[in-house]
């Protein structure tokens, strides 16, 4: 592929703008001063066609803090609802998020650029359209550590700060990162229009996503109860992943969901230290509606009201349309559950599938949440343990309940044995499943302190660790380490 030199040079499409204004408002980026290029993804850019050199360009820096537009932009924000914590909430929209526009990239798959933070919009309601910099490089690091995780998730082009003071619990800095996905489409902007009453709307919008992002099913008969369907399980699927890993979304909003399945709008999110199956990573979550042990069950709340939105699609009888739609949603449970427990079997190395695999996992994950042992580093000692019974385990040292490991460890290497394989092999296929390295909140925080000081270093550092989160990077032990005591607690809120 032809790399191009200038942003401004991309093969912008920009389909969006083909919908009716209805869809969306015309927003120019309003300029931030003292803007600095605090990091940059040369690796997403090669994959945009956009050649790394150009990162020092100043005219760059520019277009990605919204300084400058690029004439093949479309530049708009979108309309959308939804239900936060459970409540319906008629109008949000991009409140501070600019559609750039739609690009090619290496594969011929489309790619949406848009700045979040650049400014306010018709949608910011009385907010002010900017994003901190603490916030803007939990999204920036987190969208690449997902990505390495093989979770489908939004990423970031750059992030750029400024030094423009942003008003939240203190004052902050703001910042821009330039976000960028297949499609930024929400379960919320099929129910903006859904409760409107402007039923003809929807199709519109769901053709839009299907030639674009789903072209296989272009020929079904019916092609929305097809594509719902793969929006079900592409979400339940992706949910399991996030608990294989530990990860907690925090704010798990229908507006917070995508329609196509991917890791969208990283806010108070966290990665399990100490496992603790109702762990809340949100302190503004009191409920723990969201809490880690929740999401699947709020995934499928979640499609149940994207499904609602929807129903004008899947049929003109109300009666039959229902029908249809809780045959698509009925599809979740058994997606997550299959997904979940192959994860869950490559995460121990059973290789077989056995009606006892689900107790013996869940003794394990009982025997971390007793202990509040840490749960990646408990499944990367896992991965070291051995079969011979004479050898105790490094694990042992690290589970609370030593009597409970001990009889469950027999269970597991009696189960290790069944399956009969070569213990580097097993070894290995669990290390490539186990990460060592998560973007822990207290890694996070010191990069974002050193950031906020003037010094971006530990930003690159950390998005370097977190690119290889299977590798054993002897030189960076110290980051797979569980929090130091003090950083154990730290909370993290809606703002940003
Ligand atoms: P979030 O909680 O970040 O998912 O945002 C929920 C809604 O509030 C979305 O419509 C956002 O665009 C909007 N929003 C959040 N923060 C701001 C802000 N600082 N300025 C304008 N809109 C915002
Ligand atoms: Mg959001």
């Amino acid at each position: 592929m032809k790399l191009h030199a200038r942003l401004d040079d991309l093969p912008f499409e920009n389909h969006f703008e083909r919908l009716d204004p209805a869809y969306y408002s015309r927003v120019d980026p309003a300029p931030l001063s003292d803007v600095r290029l605090l990091h940059f993804n040369a690796g997403l850019a090669a994959e945009l066609g956009l050649d790394s050199a150009t990162a020092g360009d100043a005219g760059l820096t520019e277009a990605l803090a919204g300084n400058r537009k690029i004439t093949a932009g479309c530049y708009l924000a979108t309309v959308y609802a939804g239900h936060q914590f459970g409540s319906y909430v008629p109008q949000l929209g991009d409140g501070r998020a600019i559609m750039v526009g739609q690009v090619r990239d290496a594969r011929g798959g489309l790619r949406e650029l848009q700045l979040k933070g650049a400014g306010p919009t018709p949608y910011s309601r009385f907010a002010d359209g900017r994003a901190v910099l603490r916030s803007s490089i939990r999204e920036y690091l987190c969208g690449e550590a997902m990505h390495a995780l093989g979770i489908a998730t939004t990423r970031s082009l750059s992030l750029i700060g400024s030094s423009l003071p942003v008003r939240r619990e203190t004052l902050e800095r703001a910042a821009v990162i330039c976000r960028v996905a297949p499609s930024h489409v929400r379960f919320g902007h099929f129910e903006y229009f859904y409760l409107l009453q402007r039923h003809e709307m929807l199709k519109p919008l769901a053709d839009l996503v299907i030639d674009d992002h789903y072209p296989e099913l272009a020929g079904f008969p019916n092609r929305y109860a097809a594509w719902l369907s793969e929006v079900v399980e592409r979400t339940a699927r992706t949910i399991a992943q996030w608990q294989a890993v530990g990860f907690c979304h925090g704010v798990m909003n229908t507006d917070n969901m995508s329609v196509l399945g991917l890791t969208l709008d990283y806010g108070p999110y966290g990665f399990l230290d100490a496992f603790d199956s109702h762990h809340i990573c949100n302190h503004t979550d009191e409920g723990g509606r969201y809490a880690y042990d929740q999401q699947p069950t709020i995934g499928h709340w979640n499609c149940s009201r994207l499904l609602q939105a929807t129903l004008p699609l899947l049929h003109e009888d109300p009666d039959q349309a229902v029908e249809i739609a809780n045959g698509i949603l009925n599809r979740y449970p058994a997606a997550y559950t299959t997904r979940m427990m192959e994860l869950w079997r490559a995460k121990f190395g059973l290789r077989s599938a056995q009606e006892a695999d689900r107790e013996l996992i869940n003794r394990f994950l009982n025997l971390l949440d007793r202990g509040k042992n840490d749960f990646s580093l408990s499944f990367r000692a896992l991965g070291e343990l051995r079969i011979d019974a004479a050898s105790t385990p490094l694990l042992r040292d690290l589970i609370t309940d030593r009597e409970g490991f001990d009889a469950w460890l027999a269970d597991y290497r009696a189960r290790l044995q069944f399956d009969g394989e070569d213990e580097a092999a097993r070894r290995a296929r669990m290390h490539a499943v186990n990460p060592k390295y998560l973007l822990r909140n207290h890694l996070l925080q010191a990069a974002i302190e050193r950031a906020e000081a003037g010094d971006a270093d530990e930003i690159d550092r950390l998005f370097r660790i977190v690119q290889r989160p299977f590798d054993e990077q002897p030189e960076n032990q110290a980051y797979a380490a569980e929090p130091p005591p003090e950083a154990r607690h730290i909370s993290v809120s809606c703002s940003s």
